[in-house]
């Protein structure tokens, strides 16, 4: 039998989400998730939750030791400067994605974890790391280098890294193809639009510029991040209102964005206070369309010429309403969405911009599993 299921192992910080595809024939035997670990009732860790679900798997025939399984691909968040491709997992390799957990506090641990433990079971199978950063490791330093002193920036690591990179990758190639073009001649900006949200520009399908940046927190207004703001906030709110670097950490990745200005993170939410004439979710909404227009604008000043933007995750891919005020009065930069493509929905990539519009505007849901997978193959059956 032929080995052609890759097992895509997503440990995020209190979750493990996986799915089983079969790259012969794009099917799905299995998905999951695990939720919730470390609080009372459900897994205890990390550890305990990825045997849950190698038990789960191995319930349904579908097991660590299937000998169909051709590799397991680890989403792995952080690869720093060191990791620019999927990588093929050794205990050296395992070393270096642990030497850049102070980047990524939260999430590097969970996904190491994931890989020991995957590894234990089956030690034999090719494990594969897709790290979320090395897409954009092809941004030019005038993008990725922040205007800082250059000793203590390189002493410290701190540079623009971006994240979300297997979505944008999956996305922009998926635009291209919606458009019948060759992805190498087009240029695409890129709004993943979910609870945490990014932008990138993508020319001939390399990163221009994204707006994550050290960390997740930097670019777009998220779900309960708050995006840009002048760094100087920081140092005021532990000067004059005694926050200590846990609480701004705190205050700004889990109690800002959509949250902090309205109290819901939602996009739902926020659109059914919109229409009972909720001042204060509008206001929060207009803070959020502004934030990605800004965007819009500076990205397409980075790529010169715009093919196609494309909407993506659970906000940009199910919210007409967001999509419509993000690109709103654009005409003059060629951007024009169609009402009412615009407000079919769909599950499948299509175009919502306007016939006369020279930029086409797409909505293109993601599949970072997919992506995953392809690459943990392409890179154990060459
Ligand atoms: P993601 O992180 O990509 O899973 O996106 C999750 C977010 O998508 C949720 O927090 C919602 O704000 C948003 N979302 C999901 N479905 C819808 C919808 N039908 N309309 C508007 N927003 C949605």
């Amino acid at each position: 039998m032929t080995a052609t299921r890759v097992l895509v192992l997503n440990s995020g910080s209190s979750s493990v989400k996986y799915q089983l595809i079969d790259m012969a024939d794009g099917t799905r035997p299995a998905a999951g998730l695990v939720e919730r670990i470390g609080e009372p009732g459900a897994a205890a860790d990390h550890g305990e939750a990825l045997r849950q679900v190698a038990a789960d798997l191995g319930a349904k025939g579908l097991g660590l030791d299937s000998p169909q399984l051709a590799a397991v691909g680890h989403r792995v968040v952080h690869g720093g400067t060191r990791f620019t491709e999927p990588t093929l997992i050794t205990d050296e390799v395992i070393e270096e994605i642990e030497k850049l957990v102070p980047l990524a506090p939260l999430h590097n641990p969970a996904n190491v974890t994931g890989i020991r433990v995957a590894r234990a079971l089956r030690p034999d199978l090719p494990q594969v790391a897709v790290f979320d950063t090395a897409f954009h490791s092809t941004m030019p330093e005038a993008a990725y280098r922040y205007a800082i002193d250059r000793q203590t920036a390189d002493a410290h690591q701190i540079r623009r890294y971006g994240f979300h990179g297997t979505s944008h990758a999956y996305v922009s190639r998926a635009t291209a193809a919606l458009l019948d073009r060759d992805p190498a001649d087009t240029n695409v900006i890129v709004l993943h639009l979910g609870n945490g949200a990014s932008a990138s520009a993508v020319s001939g399908g390399v990163c221009l510029d994204t707006s994550m940046g050290l960390t997740p927190l930097e670019g777009l207004v998220m779900g309960t991040r708050s995006g840009d703001l002048d760094p100087a906030v920081l140092l005021h709110l532990q000067r004059s209102a005694g926050m200590g670097p846990d609480e701004v950490d705190d205050l700004l990745n889990k109690r800002s964005g959509l949250l902090g200005l309205c109290g819901d993170n939602d996009m739902r939410e926020i659109g059914r206070r919109m229409a009972e004439g909720d001042e204060q979710a509008r206001l929060a909404f207009d803070i959020y369309i502004h934030r990605v227009r800004k965007y819009v604008g500076a990205y397409t000043a980075v790529l010169g010429r715009v093919d196609a933007i494309a909407f993506t995750a659970g906000v940009g891919e199910n919210s007409a309403a967001v999509r419509e005020a993000a690109l709103r009065g654009l005409a003059r930069l060629g951007i024009e969405v169609d009402a009412v493509r615009n407000a079919e929905r769909g599950s499948v990539a299509r175009l919502i911009s306007a016939e006369s519009s020279r930029v086409a505007v797409a909505v293109v849901p993601t599949d970072e599993e997919l992506e995953i997978a392809r690459e943990a193959y392409s890179l154990v059956t060459v």
